[in-house]
């Protein structure tokens, strides 16, 4: 079952009819290149939505500024159908200046509300197109120090638009303890700056299970992740999604080994309806009253 996305699970999360219309959902990635980004994605939802790139050669023209790239596709599970967006921001964090490399990235999340705003405020609400970003899964530079200032701005500058995921990148280049220690200075770090994160939301009348999951989940967070597309071999013999090293095997699906699966459960499995309703309770809901105040009406 390493592939299976989960998504299947979505009839408990939500209504009958959005069963039959399908599930739109749009996830944004924000964060170095090279951190794994497009990796995860794949290995997320078990596609290749992003095809094997090559890394530019040095001497390559690059972008001066942060790009934002949409790429959609239909997966169907077990007769459930997702249309998935992923945005993607090319650019970020990689400039010799980095300051405002978060704006072209909350335009991009307000011109979605716009869009949802203008939709709403048609005479025909029949067929509303939900583009607005669902969840932000902000990728940290396994450093082992701290946050840098960069990722501090960027979701002191976000976590009022958009539902934040933070994730330690490539965890398999950490040891269990520095991860640990990672994990306890970037909470530390976003408490202190009063960065709002997402967090799985537990209900007075939920059963004892489903508040241990939540509490397990929340447990993880920020999630230590490996990414990879590939099948490897196990010394024992198991064909795994992981990555090879002369020592030994890290397995993407294998929670003693990194919290993969713990990411996937808050962001597919369980959490998705969530992500989506706080998103437009909340997040949208807050952004039109301002605008709305802003131009006076
Ligand atoms: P992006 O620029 O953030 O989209 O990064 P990519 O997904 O293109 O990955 C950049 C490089 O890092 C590729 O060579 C990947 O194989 C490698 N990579 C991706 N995920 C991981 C990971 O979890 N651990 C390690 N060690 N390498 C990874
Ligand atoms: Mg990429």
């Amino acid at each position: 079952l390493n592939g299976y996305v989960g998504f299947a699970n979505l009839p408990n999360q939500v209504h009958r009819k959005s069963v039959r219309k399908g599930f739109q959902f749009t996830a944004m990635v924000v964060g170095e290149s090279g951190l794994g980004k497009s990796t995860l994605i794949n290995t997320l939802f078990n596609t290749r939505l992003y095809p094997p790139t090559e890394p530019l050669p040095p001497s390559a023209e690059r972008p001066q500024t942060v790009a934002i790239e949409s790429i959609s596709a239909d997966i169907e599970e077990n007769g459930v159908r997702l249309r998935l967006t992923v945005v993607d921001t090319p650019g970020f964090g990689d400039f010799v200046n980095n300051d405002e490399s978060w704006k072209p990235i909350v335009e991009n999340i307000e011109s979605r509300f716009d869009s949802y705003l203008e939709q709403e405020n048609r005479v025909n609400r029949q067929k509303i197109i939900d583009n607005r970003v669902h969840a932000c899964l902000y990728f940290i530079q396994p450093t082992g120090h701290s946050l840098k200032p960069i990722d501090i701005e960027f979701m002191r500058q976000l976590h009022t638009k958009v539902n934040l995921i933070p994730i330690i990148a490539k965890a398999d280049t950490l040891t269990d303890e520095e991860v640990a220690d990672f994990k306890a200075r970037v909470l530390a770090d976003i408490a202190y700056h009063k960065i709002h994160i997402f967090q799985a939301p537990t209900y007075e009348n939920e059963d004892e299970e489903a508040i241990a999951e939540a509490e397990e989940i929340a447990s993880k967070i920020p999630f230590a992740v490996v990414g990879s597309d590939r099948l490897v071999t196990t010394p024992d013999g198991r064909k795994v999604r992981g990555r090879a090293y002369p020592w030994g095997v890290v397995e993407v699906d294998n929670e003693d080994h990194c919290d993969f699966v713990k990411l996937r459960q808050m962001l597919v499995r369980t959490y998705m309806e969530e992500l989506r309703e706080y998103t437009n309770d909340v997040l949208y809901e807050n952004w039109r009253t301002e605008k709305l105040i802003s131009m006076g009406v």
